[in-house]
C-alpha cells in the first residue's frame, strides 16, 4: 500500500511543530516536519522525529482491563463501563459528589478535555476536576489573571525574532523546548542581546550577555533588587506606568528595602551584574521574556509569575510585539486543558465554576444542573483519599505516581482510594494501581485541536484506525454519561464536540474547523472584534481595566540544606524525553541517548566526596530515598545536585518536597535539601 503522509501537530512539547505523519498499512511509520508551518518553519527536534515509536503497536494497551487479584483480566466495553458506572453511583448515594473526582489531560485533545469536565460537572456533579497544570503552570494561570487579567502567554513564539532583548527565566528551552530554544540561538546570532536567570549554567547561559547565576529560590528577591534600580534611576517606562498601571506607590515603597547590596547577599548575583541586567531589560525596545518552571515550582510559585509581572509593566514590555512575559507552557495540550476547564476553578475559557450566572448558563445549555461547590485540585483529592473521604477517581493519560512531589505519600493515597480508573495508552506506575484500565486512542488515531503555548488552537487529523478497542476520551465519556442517564454527549464525531464548546467559550468563538485549517490554527482571543485571532494580547486594554502591580516580600524554599542533608536538589528535564517518559522513552533513538536517570552534581563536590563519574550514589530525603549513578559536571554550583523526572526507575519525585503555594496548591518541586552517598 502505498505512503501517505497526513498534516498533524508534535503531541509532545507546548511549542505545537507541524509534523506530517507518515502512514502504510494502517501504521505511522514515520514522521517529517512540514515546511510552511508558521512556528516550526520545516524544523523538529529530536523527540518529534521520534514519534511514531510513541504511537505504535509496541506496548499498547487494546482492550479495556479489569483488575483481578494482582493482575487484570480482558473485558468488553459494556462490562468496563457497567462497573465503574456501578461504583461511582455507590460514592454519589453514598457520599455526594465531594467522594468523587477526575484528573484530566494535557496531552489529550480539546475535545477530549472538553468531555471530560462535562461529564465531572454535568454527569457526576462535582467540580473536582484538574489535570498536571497543577504542577507545571498553574501559578502562571492564577499570577498573570491577577496582574493582567489574563493567564496566557502574552505574546506569540515568533516575537522572538522581533526582539532586540530576550530573556530566558528558570528554564533552558534547548532542552525542553528545542524550537524555541533554537529561535533564541538565531536571536543572538542576529545581535539581540541575551539575559538568562538561572542557577544552572545552561547552553543559553553560555551564549548569554548576562548570566544572572542567582541562588536557588530567590527569583523574588532578585526582582525586587532589579525593580530597586530602576526605580532608583528613573529607568521606568513612566509613560506606561501612568497610563496602564495601578499601584505603582505600594510597590515603589516594597521594593525600596531591597538596595541592591542586600539583594546581592540574597541571591549571591554580583551587584554590576543586577545594574547591567536592569539597564539592558529597561532600556530594551522590545524584551522578550520567557519562563518555565524554575519560577513556578515553588510554594511561592504564583508570587515569583506576579513578580515578573511586576518588572515587564514598570519597564513597559507588555502589549507590544517582540516583548511580553511568555509562560513556557510544558505539555503540548496543556494551555487547552486550561482553556477548556479541566481546573476545579473554571468552566471553559475561564468561566468562573462557583459564579451562579456561569452554573446557569452551563445548566441551561447542557440541559441538566452542574456542580455547585467548590471543586478540590488533584493534590486535594488524594489528600481526601488518605483522609477516607474521596472514593472514587478518574485519571486520564497521565501519572502522577512518577511527576507528583512525595512519590511514597502518592502511592499510599492510591492505595486508600475506594476505586480507580486510568485512561491509557500504555502500561505506567499510575495505570498499575487502576482497578480498571480503559484504552485510549493516540493522537495519531483521531481527530482534534491542540492549543499551544502561544494560544494556537491547531488541528490534528486521524492518521490511522484506533488500534484493538482504542476510543477518544470524549467517545468514553458519551458512552458513559448514558449509563447513567443523562444526554447531550452522544457526538458523532470531533468536529461536534468543537462546534458545541466553541458556542460555550468566548475566547474562541470564531474558530471552526475549516477556519483552522485555512489559517494554520488561530490564537485566542478569536472573536467577532478579532476574527484573525490575536497574535499580542493587551495591546490597548487589560481585560480587568489597569494591569495590577503587586508589592511582594522574598520567601527563601521551605526546606533548606542542613547538616543531615547539605545538598539543595532541584528537577530538570532532559533533551531526549518528555514528561513521565511513557512516549517517549518508548523510542530506541531517545532511549539510548540517554537511557536512564543520573543525578548531576558539581565536580568540585563530587571531587571532595571522592566520587567519580558514572559512580553509584544514594540519593534521600526526609520523605524517600533512591540509588542511581553521579555525573560530575561544571555547569551547576557547588551545593546544588539536579535530576531529571523523567525516569521510574530512579524516580527523583521519591524525594520532592509537596508543600504547596497557598494559592495554586503547587508543590515545591523545584527546591528540596538531599544527602549524597557513595555505594
Ligand atoms: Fe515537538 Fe516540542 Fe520538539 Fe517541536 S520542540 S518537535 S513540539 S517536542
Amino acid at each position: 500500500m502505498a505512503t501517505k503522509t497526513i498534516p498533524s501537530i508534535c503531541p509532545f512539547c507546548g511549542t505545537g511543530c507541524g509534523i506530517g505523519l507518515r502512514t502504510r498499512d494502517g501504521q505511522v511509520v514515520g514522521v517529517e516536519p512540514i515546511k510552511n508551518h508558521p512556528i516550526s518553519k520545516g524544523r523538529l527536534c529530536s523527540k518529534g522525529w521520534s514519534t511514531a515509536f510513541g504511537v505504535g503497536p509496541k506496548h499498547r494497551i487494546t482492550t479495556p482491563l479489569i483488575r483481578e487479584g494482582k493482575s487484570f483480566r480482558e473485558a468488553s466495553w459494556d462490562e468496563a463501563l457497567d462497573l465503574i458506572h456501578e461504583q461511582f453511583s455507590s460514592y454519589l448515594d453514598s457520599h455526594g459528589p465531594q467522594a468523587v473526582g477526575m484528573v484530566s489531560c494535557a496531552r489529550a485533545t480539546n475535545e477530549d478535555n472538553y468531555a471530560i469536565q462535562k461529564f465531572g460537572r454535568a454527569v457526576l456533579k462535582t467540580n473536582n476536576i484538574d489535570h498536571c497544570a497543577r504542577i507545571c503552570h498553574s501559578p502562571s494561570v492564577a499570577g498573570l489573571s491577577r496582574t493582567l487579567g489574563e493567564g496566557a502567554m502574552t505574546n506569540s513564539i515568533g516575537d522572538i525574532e522581533k526582539a532586540d532583548v530576550v530573556v530566558i527565566f528558570g528554564c533552558d528551552p534547548t532542552e525542553s523546548h528545542c524550537i524555541i530554544g533554537s529561535e533564541m540561538i538565531r536571536a543572538k546570532e542576529r545581535g539581540a542581546m541575551l539575559v538568562v536567570v538561572d542557577p544552572r549554567q545552561t547552553r543559553l547561559a553560555k551564549l548569554a550577555d548576562v548570566h544572572l547565576q542567582l541562588k536557588l529560590g530567590t527569583n523574588v528577591a532578585l526582582i525586587n533588587g532589579l525593580l530597586n534600580i530602576i526605580f532608583d534611576r528613573g529607568w521606568e517606562d513612566r509613560e506606561f506606568l501612568d497610563a496602564r498601571c495601578e499601584q505603582e506607590d505600594l510597590l515603589r515603597k516594597q521594593v525600596s528595602q531591597y538596595t541592591p547590596k542586600k539583594v546581592s547577599e540574597i541571591t549571591g548575583v554580583p551587584v554590576d551584574q543586577l545594574i547591567q541586567a536592569a539597564r539592558i531589560y529597561s532600556k530594551a525596545r522590545a524584551a522578550f521574556l520567557a519562563y518555565g518552571m524554575g519560577v513556578t515550582q515553588y510554594a511561592t510559585g504564583t508570587n515569583n509569575v506576579m513578580s515578573i509581572s511586576n518588572l515587564a509593566l514598570v519597564c513597559g514590555q507588555v502589549g507590544k510585539s517582540g516583548a511580553g512575559i511568555n509562560p513556557l507552557r510544558g505539555q503540548n495540550n496543556v494551555q487547552g486543558a486550561c482553556d477548556m476547564g479541566a481546573l476545579p476553578g473554571v468552566y471553559p475559557g475561564y468561566q468562573n465554576a462557583n459564579d451562579p450566572a456561569v452554573q446557569k448558563k452551563f445548566s441551561e445549555a447542557w440541559g441538566t444542573s452542574v456542580a455547585n461547590k467548590p471543586g478540590m485540585t488533584s493534590l486535594g483529592m488524594l489528600e481526601s483519599a488518605m483522609q477516607g473521604q474521596f472514593m472514587g477517581m478518574m485519571v486520564f493519560g497521565e501519572d502522577p505516581v512518577v511527576t507528583d512531589p512525595d512519590q511514597n505519600q502518592v502511592e499510599k493515597a492510591l492505595r486508600k482510594l475506594d476505586f480507580l480508573v486510568v485512561v491509557e495508552m500504555v502500561m505506567t506506575e499510575t495505570a498499575k494501581f487502576a482497578d480498571v484500565i480503559l484504552p485510549a486512542a493516540s493522537f495519531a488515531e483521531k481527530d482534534g485541536t491542540f492549543s499551544n503555548c502561544e494560544r494556537r488552537v491547531q488541528r490534528i487529523r486521524k492518521a490511522v484506525e484506533p488500534m484493538g478497542q482504542c476510543k477518544t476520551d470524549w467517545q468514553m465519556m458519551g458512552l458513559l454519561a448514558e449509563k447513567f442517564g443523562i444526554g447531550g454527549m452522544d457526538w458523532n464525531a470531533a468536529e461536534e464536540v468543537f462546534d458545541e464548546l466553541v458556542g460555550l467559550t468566548p475566547i474562541y468563538s470564531e474558530m471552526s474547523y475549516p477556519r483552522l485549517a485555512e489559517n494554520h490554527g488561530l490564537q485566542w482571543p478569536c472573536t467577532r472584534e478579532k476574527p484573525q485571532g490575536s497574535r499580542v494580547l493587551h495591546r490597548k486594554e487589560f481585560p480587568i481595566g489597569k494591569a495590577q502591580l503587586i508589592p511582594l516580600n522574598w520567601l527563601p524554599p521551605a526546606e533548606n540544606p542542613d547538616a543531615d542533608f547539605p545538598f539543595y536538589l532541584t528537577t530538570i528535564r532532559l533533551h531526549f524525553h518528555y514528561g513521565c517518559g511513557s512516549m517517549t522513552r518508548k523510542s530506541p533513538i531517545l532511549e539510548r541517548e540517554t537511557p536512564k536517570g543520573v543525578l548531576f552534581m558539581n565536580l568540585q563536590d563530587g571531587a571532595n566526596m571522592g566520587l567519580y563519574n558514572h559512580a553509584p550514589v544514594s540519593v534521600s530525603s526526609r520523605r524517600g530515598y533512591l540509588e542511581t549513578r553521579v555525573v560530575l559536571i561544571e555547569e551547576l554550583p557547588q551545593g546544588l545536585v539536579s535530576m531529571p523526572y523523567h525516569f521510574n526507575d530512579t524516580p527523583s519525585n521519591q524525594l520532592t518536597n509537596d508543600v504547596q503555594d497557598p494559592i495554586t496548591k503547587m508543590p515545591e518541586l523545584k527546591a528540596c535539601a538531599v544527602k549524597v552517598t557513595a555505594l
